[in-house]
């Protein structure tokens, strides 16, 4: 044991006594009813941590050990969602297989892990890419496809066509090829779904069971992206032919003001219309836009072409021209709407650009409303109107329907509707169902073979996993890898015994992260998924820590797996995350300035640069620095912001350890904001650890002959008495901080006990045994306290204070506060009038600068002083005075 803080040999000495006791390892124990399962989102394996993960993972560790030294039996496991395009992108550049990439990436980033000490229980670990994970993947595909959840249609993909392959988004960015520069097309080929839609109500409904658990932004995503909108289905007849366009409106009280029918550019309607040519050129021009600026909430340009045709309004009669428009998605709703501009923002806009009358037929509720609807100077509105009036109101100019509300109209529009056999009352939702299919070699096999005689046919559960096989050729043009391997392609027909194909398409890699937390439970199962016992002892999830960029897509598509697992009897529960918290990003500043060729730029180190900062915290001006100097190069010209670069985590546990490393991340700022990387904060948390080391090895031998209770430790001097006060506050404040998880405030308070202790007057070699009681109560319970951000050495300041083995086997408990202790001191507040003591009120010791002020003017002795005068300012002195300043 050495007197002087080394992080590295501490860090290291720990980890291994950790790994061989077993510390970490967590087993299902029914006897044992306070379990917990703490669970941060598992990482793509890169081949390098970086500071995000550093600071994720530092999170849940730290809740982690909390919940541990509470006396939890904690889960706490890692994996790794290792399938995925860069593994394939790695193998087509260098020539390595995806698989030994991956692995090498795994071993290189569990290595860091382990050097940043992470509780977890190895034993656990799983990987996405080992056929005894993904077998299971498969065998949820089977059990969807035997109850209709997974189907085949015909949807598009970016296609290179020099190159005749798939892109992914990704690859397709900016609308050219990655690889060639030609530009991207859309192509139609088949391709696997999920029947997530099924769904879409309870994943709205269960909403209600998470609702206090999960931050409020992410359940107000899900709801957007499940988009449910209640209205009706309305047919319009075409003009002169038998034919009907059925739009969905979620406005049916507005039809009366429809001036157009718009459908999506791909309408099957549009192959009737006179002007099909030019429609043709309009919808091709709309199919090479990219598919990202189609998806839902895309700021996009509205655009449409008159098709000619005219469609009759079944309320009013009357004829609309049929458009088509950009706007308009044969994948939502019924791929036609009707356009209402005088009550639509967006058909607003729309009728505006292309010049399409405008009429009102929804009125503001007022008093005079019959006389709205029958005025006839009201019949005309539309020249007064700029903008669309959206909200409900009173129906006008629509016939019958004339004087009633927005509310009642809608009901009763859609009963007519339904009963004359032109409508009916729906609900809709954004929501798609989720296409699974991936044209790539690096991910999970969907496992179905493709027989002539049989048409497709699921591969026998008996018979999975499906192995992607060892090796294929990477050239990223023609088909999918996959296809290229007859070994893997060529099989026979598990019902007939013909010749068939396997599938070549491999599973998004959202699968893998849908429902792996489950598998952490019992990863060795080669039976099942996993054991029902288990997973019911262990989960929902009671805690899960990731970025909010997960908000949508994983964290819904996990509620759905969920609901999926209920549905075939594996879980009892709707929900598989009781608590959910969102982190922000680490940015780390980056500073450069042009370089001598054109688009070179030449990048400074972030600590050699001077910035000025507005008060945001927004860099205004930045110089660089040498040796204390302004250089001549003068301010920078571009200064940009990057997250999750720029700082390597591994030259920063080499300089400061890994402890001093986590309580940064923890101390700089709340967990949910994102933080701002500065070298000098981490040296801030160095120098704090030092400090407390230190201040044990200080006093550790005088602390080993301390009393063992209070009783017997015999008067308390008043310093004494309030180092125990200012102890038991902090461990009130700091157990409310945990479970709030507060870690910023957490650790603020720690280094005011730390403060406290270092200003106790008393010295080890002369202290009175009350006093020595005092110092040992603060400083365990400071080193507990500490042991969740800061393990290794927290460790080892517990075994200098004489406990032994270990703080989690050796049994150690979160310390435990005193209500009498912790309750804070009143204290006697002087209050002047003008400088002339008038009365005294009595404040809690903590009490605000507002609290304080308030008490005192409310005081009967002052207000007699203050009554009917001005009051022009009152000073509050802390903890001692108020003075009010009057006038009159
Ligand atoms: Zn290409
Ligand atoms: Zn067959």
């Amino acid at each position: 044991m050495d007197e002087k803080y080394f992080p590295e040999s501490i860090e290291e000495k720990w980890q291994k006594v950790w790994a061989e006791s077993g510390a970490f390892e967590a087993e299902r124990d029914p006897a044992r009813e306070k379990h917990f399962y703490c669970l941060e989102m598992l990482p793509y394996p890169s081949g390098f941590l970086h500071m995000g993960h550093v600071r994720n993972y530092s999170i849940g560790d730290a809740l982690a050990w909390f919940k541990r030294l509470q006396g939890y039996n904690v889960l706490h496991p890692m994996g790794w969602d290792s399938f995925g395009q860069p593994a394939e992108q790695a193998a087509i550049k260098r020539g390595v297989m995806p698989r030994d990439w991956t692995e090498q990436n795994i071993a290189h980033m569990r290595a860091q892990f382990k050097r940043m000490g992470f509780s977890f229980d190895w034993r656990r670990e799983i990987a996405a890419h080992t056929p005894e994970f993904y077998k299971w993947d498969q065998w949820f595909f089977l059990k969807m496809l035997e109850r209709g959840l997974a189907y085949k249609k015909v949807s598009p993909v970016n296609w290179c066509p020099a190159e005749s392959t798939v892109l992914s988004n990704e690859q397709s960015s900016g609308g050219v090829c990655w690889r060639c520069g030609a530009a991207v097309e859309k192509r139609d080929i088949e391709q696997w779904f999920l029947r997530i839609t099924n769904y879409a109500e309870q994943l709205l409904e269960d909403m209600r069971e998470i609702g206090g658990g999960w931050p409020e932004r992410v359940l107000t995503m899900q709801r957007n992206w499940i988009g449910k909108s209640s209205g009706a289905y309305i047919d319009f007849r075409i003009k002169d032919t038998d034919e009907r366009v059925r739009v969905f409106t979620t406005r049916i009280d507005t039809i009366y003001g429809a001036n157009a029918i718009v459908v999506a550019p791909d309408h099957p309607l549009v192959e009737r219309s006179p002007l099909k040519e030019d429609v043709r050129r309009f919808a091709e021009r709309v199919r090479a836009a990219s598919m990202q600026a189609r998806e839902p909430g895309a700021v996009e340009e509205k655009e449409g072409i008159n098709t000619g045709l005219l469609a009759i309004n079944p309320f009013s009669g009357e004829p609309v021209p049929v458009w088509a428009g950009n706007y308009v998605l044969t994948e939502y709703g019924t791929g036609a709407v009707m356009s209402v501009p005088a009550h639509d923002e967006r058909d607003f806009e729309f009728a505006q650009k292309y010049s399409l009358p405008i009429r009102r037929v929804i009125g503001r509720v007022s008093h005079d409303q019959p006389q709205i609807a029958h005025d006839p100077t009201h019949s005309d509105q539309s020249a007064a109107m700029d903008q669309a009036f959206t909200e409900y109101g009173v129906l006008v100019q629509s016939d019958d329907w004339s004087g009633k509300l927005s509310e009642d109209a809608m009901r009763e529009m859609a009963e007519f509707a339904e009963s004359r056999g032109f409508g009916e009352r729906a609900v809709t939702y954004r929501l798609r169902d989720w296409g699974v299919s991936r044209q790539r070699f690096w991910g999970a096999p969907i496992p179905v073979v493709y027989c002539d005689a049989c048409g497709v046919v699921p591969v026998p559960e008996s018979d999975l996993p499906v192995v992607l096989p060892e090796r294929a050729e990477f050239t990223g043009a023609g088909q999918s890898p996959l296809a290229g391997v007859p070994e893997f392609v060529n099989t026979t027909c598990p019902k007939c015994g013909s010749a068939a194909r396997r599938e070549t398409d491999t599973m998004d890699t959202f699968v893998d992260s849908s429902w792996y937390f489950f598998r952490y439970c019992d990863p060795q199962n080669s039976e099942a998924p996993f054991d029902r016992e288990k997973v019911a002892y262990w989960t929902p999830v009671d805690q899960y820590i990731g970025g909010v960029e997960h908000a949508v897509m994983h964290l819904l598509y996990t509620r759905f797996w969920t609901k999926f697992m209920r549905d075939i009897g594996l879980v009892t529960f709707d929900e598989p995350v009781k608590r959910l918290m969102t982190q922000g990003m680490v940015v780390a500043e980056t500073f450069y300035r042009e370089g001598e060729t054109a688009g070179s730029k030449v990048y400074f180190n972030p600590s050699d640069v001077d910035v000025v900062r507005d008060q945001k915290g927004r860099i205004s001006s930045a110089t660089l620095v040498k040796d204390g100097q302004p250089v001549t190069v003068g301010p920078f010209e571009k200064m940009s912001k990057s997250a999750n670069n720029g700082v390597d985590p591994n030259e920063m546990i080499q300089n400061y350890g890994a402890d001093a490393t986590r309580l940064f991340t923890f101390f700089a700022a709340p967990v949910e904001n994102d933080l701002r990387w500065q070298e000098a904060g981490i040296d801030g948390a160095l120098r704090f650890l030092r400090r407390v080391y230190n201040f044990v090895y200080r006093w550790r031998e005088a602390l080993a002959g301390a009393p063992k209770d209070a009783q017997a430790a015999g008067e308390f001097s008043a310093e004494a008495r309030g180092l125990r006060q200012a102890t038991h506050r902090t461990v009130e404040r700091v157990t409310n901080d945990f479970e709030g998880l507060r870690y910023n405030t957490a650790v603020a308070a720690l280094m005011e006990l730390l403060n406290s202790l270092g200003d106790f007057q008393a010295q080890p070699r002369s202290a009175a045994p009350a006093d020595l009681f005092a110092v040992r109560e603060s400083v365990e319970a400071l080193v507990l306290m500490l042991a969740p951000f800061c393990p290794h050495v927290s460790e080892e300041m517990w075994e200098a204070l004489g406990h032994e083995g270990g703080l989690l086997k050796g049994g150690a408990r979160w310390p435990a506060f005193d209500p009498a202790l912790a309750r804070r001191d009143e204290v006697e507040i002087a209050v002047q009038v003008n400088g002339k003591l008038r009365g005294r009120v009595n404040v809690s010791a903590d009490a605000s600068e507002d609290e304080t002020r308030a008490a005192a003017l409310s005081d009967e002795r002052v207000r007699a002083w203050t009554e009917g005068k001005q009051i022009i300012k009152t000073v509050v002195v802390p903890g001692r005075l108020v003075n009010v300043v009057v006038k009159g």
